[in-house]
């Protein structure tokens, strides 16, 4: 392929234009009705087959090139955040706790963007793409769901890349990584049982409040003591209830927490280690409980051999400056289902270039420098003209 990837201007502005339409309707997962009927309505103008209702609110592409190769995925999330937007700009939410705030308005453009160009090439192109509009990455499992309908096999995917805009690289970077790149994602609900009874007479109750505490505190040992320390974890308990007034002991507490891993192998250790800290901590205390593990996103796990090719040509397409190694992120992403099915590769592209732009993805006043949508763009249309005929 040619070193340079032309995005026309008219393609860029439109880019931005469809950022800021879908960043001022944001939608929530399985709900995004109208970001789905744009997506498809303009597909059609681009003369790519269209899927609609895939995974209730998905849509998928379908752009055959001139030549024999592969079907590559190209993949897009849709779906907002249910938070407040704190930003002030024209195109800020018009729904009230709705916000683009993980950046997947600009996902949506790029694809768009991207497939507006391979639309306008396709006696250059070989194999055939697959631009998958995806719903409910935000914990609703758009991806799981596109699998468990059968829209791989449907489509014939072989291959599949994805990016996210992200505030911590700087404009005009992009990251790759080979093998575990994102974490797994698990939740927890504990109910600590205890009795209820007066403040003053607390040896005739069984404290859930002190329990509960006490389960808080153990359960950082399970990273810190039965954890291999060079596999990293995290348990987080993120919320914490009990109680009404200054002098009633309640009889329950409950608590809610996250479990982050990058290895399914420790993944899978965790709900057993997790119930025995609280099993033995309520037993010491004369409380009961109940847990309800719910289980998450899996490790995102990067093909070494897609993760090197990808970093290779994006480096010939950007300069090797503009491609560094992803570090390891603990945020979790529903692309890992695809990587569980086809060799994949899951990438960054830096949107930050002010303080304006630096807050981090899911923060209410989360921007980016449209800048970004432009490298977006070009390095899925160098995945979608090079994957087809020479990905590994
Ligand atoms: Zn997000
Ligand atoms: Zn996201």
């Amino acid at each position: 392929m040619t070193a340079t990837i032309d995005v026309p201007n008219s393609v860029f502005e439109q880019a931005i234009a469809t950022r800021r339409d879908v960043h001022r309707h944001p939608e929530l997962g399985f709900s995004e009705h109208r970001t789905s009927a744009i997506v498809a309505e303009r597909l059609r103008r681009l003369g790519i087959d269209v899927h609609e209702g895939i995974a209730k609110t998905g849509v998928v592409g379908v752009l055959r090139g001139s030549l024999p190769g592969r079907t590559i995925m190209l993949r897009a999330d849709m779906d907002a955040l249910p938070m407040p937007e704190e930003n002030d700009h024209d195109y800020r939410s018009a729904v009230d706790g709705v916000a683009h705030a993980c950046g997947h308005d600009g996902h949506v453009a790029i694809l768009l963007g991207a497939a507006a160009v391979l639309s306008e090439r396709r006696n250059d192109l070989a194999g055939t793409i697959a631009f998958f509009f995806q719903p409910a990455e935000e914990g609703g499992g758009g991806a799981r769901l596109m699998i468990e309908e059968g829209a791989l096999e449907r489509f014939g995917v072989e291959r599949a890349y994805g990016l996210h805009l992200t505030s911590y690289l700087p404009l005009g970077i992009t990251a790759f990584r080979s093998g575990p790149m994102l974490a797994s994602s698990d939740e927890i609900d504990v109910t600590v049982q205890g009795r209820g009874g007066h403040a003053s007479l607390p040896h005739m109750s069984v404290d859930p409040i002190l329990t509960a505490s006490s389960v808080v505190v153990a359960l950082q040992h399970v990273v810190s003591r039965q954890t291999d320390p060079v596999e990293p974890a995290v348990v987080s308990v993120c919320s914490l209830h009990a109680g009404t007034t200054y002098n009633v002991i309640p009889s329950e507490a409950t608590l809610r927490g996250t479990i982050r891993t990058f290895n399914e192998a420790v993944r899978a250790e965790m709900p057993e280690r997790i119930r025995r800290v609280i099993a033995g901590t309520c037993e010491a205390n004369g409380a009961t409980f109940s847990l309800d593990l719910k289980p998450g996103f899996p490790v995102t796990v990067n093909d070494a051999a897609q993760a090197a090719y990808a970093r290779e040509l994006i480096a010939k397409l950007l300069g090797e400056q503009r491609v560094i190694t992803s570090p390891q992120v603990m945020g979790s992403e529903d692309f890992s289902y695809f990587a569980q099915a086809v060799p994949s590769c899951f990438y960054f592209v830096g949107s930050m270039s002010s303080e304006r732009t630096a807050y981090p993805n899911h923060h209410g006043k989360f921007d980016i420098d449209e800048q970004a949508l432009l490298t977006g763009i070009r390095t899925t249309v160098a995945l979608a003209l090079d994957a087809p005929l020479h990905a590994p």
